[in-house]
Formats: C-alpha cells, structure tokens, sequence
C-alpha cells in the first residue's frame, strides 16, 4: 500500500488514497482557489498548476486550479479528473523526492488545515433530492399513512425525488436559525404561525455532477458514474410541523429549503472504488432504463451526534451505512435526465435520508424518537424529539480500509433561536386597526 512523505495516522479521514477536493483561503493569501486534504494539510493545487505540474493534463490558460469552485475542473470529465488525481498522488509518494525534498516548493503548496478557512466547494446550480432509502420512506408512511399504506405503490418502480432549492445550500459549521412558518395540528381548526416545534435534520448523502448533458439528450444508466465528480456528507435540514401541513398535494416546500448542509471536502468516485459493493436486491425488477449489472453502492460507515448546550460533549444517536440506499446514483441520474433534462457541473444530488433496518440505523430524529413517542436519552439525563435551540448536530462518514480509512470529514451545524420577526406587534397594529 502506498504512503505520503506527509504522516497520515490510521484514523485520519485523509490519507494519500483519498484526496478530496476543497476551495480554501488563508490569510496570507485571501484569493480562494483549489486544494487537496492530505492528513492534516491541505495541498494547494493552484501552486502545482504555477510551477508546470498539470501542463500535459489541463488546458493551459484555464487555471481550473486558481478558480474559486470547482465547477470549471468539474467540468473537464473523468479522464482528466483522473490523471489529475494520479499526478497528486505521485508528488505526495513517500518514495518521490519532488515534493519530498523541495523546500520552498513544500512551503509554498502546504497549509496546515488549522490555516486555512474552507468555503462552500463547488457553485451550485441545480439541487435535487432523492428518498432513497426504502427502510426512510416505509417508517415515514406507516407514522403518516399507517401501516398499509407505507409504501406508495410508485415508490419500488421510480427513484422518487423532488427539485430542491440550492441558494440555502451551506457550508458545514454555518448556524441555523430556527425556521418560522405555518402549521396546523390535526386537532386545531386553523393554521397557526409562529417558530418550528419539530425540527430534525436528515442524514444524508450527495453526489456533485460533471460534466453532465446536453438539453434532450439523456444520460443512460451504464454511463452514469461518468458524470459524478465525487460524494459529499449532506444534512437535510426539515421542519417536519410545517412539512406535515403543506406537503399535500405537491410535496415539501418551506419545511425543506431554509437550510441544507454539506461537508467541505469533496470525496472523489475514484477513491471509493474499492468499496464498491452491491446494493439491496431489487424486487420487482425495475424497467429496462434504470437497470445495470454493475454494483453501484459503497460500504460507508455514517453516524450522527448530538450536542446540547448542557451536554460536555456530542452523544452517538445513529448509525447507519450508505450500502442501505435501495436506488443508486446511477438510477437516479438516469432516471433524472430521461425525460431529457439536463444536468450541469455544479449540480447537487441528495440521495435522501439513509436508514437502515435496525432501529440505531435510522437517519432521522422523525424516526428515531418515532414522532415524538420514543424520546432519545442521553447520558446527562436530557431528552430529546426533536432539535432544541443550540444543540448541534454532526455527522460523520467514512469507508474503513485495512490500517486507512477515506473519510468525509464532517458536516455540523448549529440551531439558533428563530429570529425576532416583530409579528406580535403587525398583529397589535392589526387588530387595533379593526
Ligand atoms: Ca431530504
């Protein structure tokens, strides 16, 4: 197995067999550009692009490496994406004295991740989210449906999704405020407004596309992991009170798009390639146009902690693995183009909240506290159903090797008290007013 001349322990989620793209900034130099995480540094790519490394690779004069997304090396397709990541790979070798034994070069590309500031990686254009998970979508139709009617007859035939809403896309560590809107309960005789009351996060995971497709011309299921650049960890943000009330007839709409998070470093499709595996059998057999013979899920470990204010530190409240998706990426992106629709670089995929069949696998607080019914307790003697103000969530994922692992990192946010909106006082106005 193959080292970098830069330490790696077996824990770290970066080792010289991931790589995963980032757009960072340091103080010294506050233009974003490119970089790779390895270990605890992170490689400055725009600076291997100065000094001549990718000039076989890249079109020169294209500086993809000093852009501040990376939409543009997105772009340029899998075959460059992949002797670029060969060329990093052998600069950071520990038998490869280029990198190794070049000081001002060494100085001048490296960063201490403790450096450097991460920003949102990519400049997203279009977000879709899927409902992946068979496990998800049965326990949240027997807690909206009830038990016969669990799954939608549609459900094993079609990877179900819905068009997302990208501007409030953010970056992990960015805080949330609690979002604000309509609900009604099933016993009230009108809708109320007024701060959520049930806000749950989604465990999730997604996919950036490039290059994409043209207008009217749809990607087919065998090519579809050509067009996916890498995977990032994804929180899906949900308001499920004001979901509850407005979904029908058309699906979420203000319950989904205040806030949806995403790790930093963008994990590439050609790092996880040894733990492709097969994904759950699927009965019945789906229609010609989203079947493939090739395995198309991933053995990646994923799990969920809670922070409180009060709690000295974050509690484990899930566990779940993306080997549990029912749909795989390739499904979906076919399904989603065949119509005709195009996908651009940039492009988000959310593969929807991931369960698994234990009940320590489900990959949201609507499930694991059952809709309220089965709180979550922790070890400071605080419960929870749902997202109280200040808590924090994060989520983690990896795949583990034998001594290495490739990791996502982590996605994390923060809920802050919903904004003072003055609604009280409209109100007052508006009753004296009558
Ligand atoms: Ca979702």
């Amino acid at each position: 197995m193959i080292k970098s001349f830069i330490e790696v322990n077996e824990e770290s989620h970066f080792p010289i067999q991931n790589l995963p793209y980032g757009i960072f900034r340091t103080k010294s130099n506050e233009k974003s550009r490119v970089g790779v995480a390895i270990g605890e540094y992170v490689l400055d790519l725009s600076v291997l692009d100065d000094h001549g490394f990718f000039d076989e690779t890249l079109i020169k004069n294209e500086r993809v490496f000093h852009e501040g997304s990376l939409n543009k090396f997105m772009s340029l397709g899998k075959e460059t994406w992949s002797k670029v990541r060969q060329i990093i790979q052998h600069l950071l070798r520990e038998d490869v004295p280029t990198l190794r034994d070049h000081k001002t070069l060494r100085n001048e590309a490296l960063h201490h991740q403790s450096e450097i500031e991460l920003l949102l990686p990519v400049e997203i254009g279009d977000y879709t989210d899927f409902y992946a998970s068979k496990e998800h979508a049965t326990n949240v139709g027997i807690m909206f449906r009830g038990k016969e009617n669990a799954l939608m007859p549609n459900w094993t035939h079609i990877p179900v999704g819905y068009h997302g809403r990208s501007s409030s896309i953010v970056l992990s560590g960015t805080d949330i405020y609690r979002p604000q809107g309509q609900t009604k309960s099933p016993t009230a005789d009108k809708p109320e407004f007024g701060p959520c009351r049930q806000l749950d996060f989604e465990l999730e995971m997604g996919c950036f596309i490039g290059p994409g497709n043209e207008h009217g011309n749809p990607i087919l299921v065998e090519n579809a992991e050509d067009h996916i650049f890498g995977l990032v960890l994804v929180n899906d943000w949900s308001a499920r009170d004001i979901q509850s009330w407005e979904y029908q007839p058309l699906g979420p709409f203000l319950a989904k798009n205040f806030a949806t998070s995403i790790s930093p470093w963008v994990v590439p499709l050609e790092a996880l390639e040894p733990f492709r595996i097969a994904g759950p059998q699927q009965d019945p057999e789906p229609l010609p146009y989203l079947q493939s013979a090739t395995p198309a899920s991933y053995d990646i470990n994923l799990e969920v902690s809670l922070k409180g204010k009060n709690m000295s530190q974050p509690q484990t409240i899930a566990k779940s693995n993306y080997r549990h998706l029912y749909w795989s990426m390739a499904q979906q992106i076919a399904h989603h183009t065949i119509t005709g629709c195009n996908l651009n670089p940039g492009d988000l995929l959310a593969s929807g909240t991931i369960s698994g069949p234990e009940k320590e696998s489900r990959g949201s607080l609507l499930e694991l506290a059952w809709r309220g019914k089965e709180p979550i307790e922790f070890v400071n003697g605080e419960t929870r159903v749902w997202l109280e103000d200040e808590d924090e969530l994060i989520i983690t994922g990896w795949c583990q090797g034998e001594n290495y692992r490739i990791g996502f990192g982590e996605v994390t946010g923060r809920i802050l008290p919903a904004r003072n909106l003055n609604i009280k006082a409209k109100e007052a106005l508006f009753n004296g007013n009558n």
